[in-house]
């Protein structure tokens, strides 16, 4: 069994393990609850501890480790590139030809890929922005802001999946944090509002940690729905590996 197989056949054992979420979790939440320009400073702070240090390795190891199994050399580098710098895909079918392996005769779809590229060691903050942060922005803006960049390509029903997988591996983690604005900006929304049922909510976002608990208790589900969504990506990956390994299996059989 090569290094590639062992690795996805570990999956289901290895990264269903919650415990580096969690704590991925509760350190975007103190990311996500500070001024834009103050993220990266935060995230910079409290890299040096060694317990998120280590989740963020294990999580970094194996999300990067999958994603990269997803595409063969085949694929090329600027079309990787650019998966990897835009956050939103689009897909529309009814194209022709696939710019990704090159063949014309399957059914084809339009991707569109958008939103604004970010630096995800600096806060997330928008690539765009210049290093002094003159650009200041609002709390939400790097998740909200309309995109005026995209790429456009092509790609066959066969090379869809792969390409799409991906494309949500190089972006989990952003997406996390999106979650976790959204929620701390709708909170804040609700502050001065006399017709929100307050009795489940944190009365300020001055304490990350009663945001944490709020965002990781039943009712409010935002933990819960988020690791729902990372494991459904492991799983989709899985099956992918599986679909292929299939799929050499039934072209040695038709060799023999
Ligand atoms: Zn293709």
């Amino acid at each position: 069994m090569d290094e590639e197989q062992t690795c996805l056949s570990n999956i289901s054992q290895k990264l269903f393990d919650i415990e580096p979420f969690q704590i991925m979790f509760a350190f975007l939440v103190g990311v996500a609850n500070r001024a834009y320009m103050a993220r990266g400073e935060f995230m910079q702070l409290h890299l040096a501890d060694s317990e998120l240090n280590n989740a963020i390795t294990t999580l970094r190891h194996d999300t990067r480790f999958i994603r990269d199994t997803l595409v063969s050399s085949d694929y090329h580098r600027a079309l990787l590139e650019k998966l990897e710098t835009f956050p939103v895909l689009k897909m529309k079918r009814g194209a022709e030809g696939c710019q990704v392996c090159l063949t014309d005769w399957e059914p084809a779809s339009a991707v569109q890929l958008s939103g604004e590229p970010y630096k995800a060691e600096e806060g997330f903050k928008l690539a765009e922005d210049d290093e002094r942060g003159k650009k200041r922005r609002s709390f939400s803006t790097s998740c909200r802001s309309a995109s005026t960049k995209w790429a456009k390509f092509t790609i066959c029903a066969s090379c869809e999946d792969r390409v799409v997988s991906f494309h949500a591996f190089s972006h989990w983690k952003y997406n996390l944090f999106c979650a976790i604005v959204d929620r701390i900006h709708w909170l804040e929304t609700t502050f001065g509002d006399d017709s929100v049922d307050r009795s489940t909510l944190p009365t300020s976002t001055d304490d990350d940690e009663e945001i944490i608990e709020w965002l990781c208790s039943e009712g409010e589900g935002t933990f819960d729905e988020q690791w729902r969504v990372f494991t459904d990506m492991l799983r989709s990956a899985k099956d992918l590996a599986d679909y292929r390994s299939f799929g050499n299996d039934a072209v040695r059989d038709s060799e023999d």
